[in-house]
């Protein structure tokens, strides 16, 4: 696990943002790898995967622990208004880590 934190922190520090597309694959942008970054990805990729998945679950529990303790974004939430500057952010965040789950997202 350590390792594909170290992995996961070199690839954002580079403006990489790797993706889980299911449980046995990684979506990362080619032409921006590096061939180590490629073959540490090979190597490791289900530890990522993992780490990406309980990052991405993370996100959405700062996101609900927000939006139902905020008016603003509550309301936001079912069409009125906009969400707050603490609001805004965590949504887009949490809104492009769970795309792959629209229902999800809907019943929010
Ligand atoms: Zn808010």
């Amino acid at each position: 696990m350590t390792i594909a934190v170290r992995i996961l922190d070199e690839l954002r520090q580079a403006g990489i943002q790797p993706e889980v597309l299911d449980e046995n694959r990684l979506a990362v942008p080619a032409g921006v790898l590096t061939d180590d970054m490629r073959h540490a990805i090979r190597s490791h990729k289900a530890e990522l995967i993992e780490l990406l998945m309980a990052d991405q679950s993370a996100l959405a529990a700062r996101y609900y622990a927000h939006h139902f303790g905020c008016s603003h974004c509550i309301a936001a939430g079912r069409g009125y208004g906009n969400r707050c500057p603490v609001g805004l952010p965590l949504w887009h965040v949490f809104q492009s880590g769970v795309h792959a789950d629209k229902q999800h997202v809907q019943s929010a």
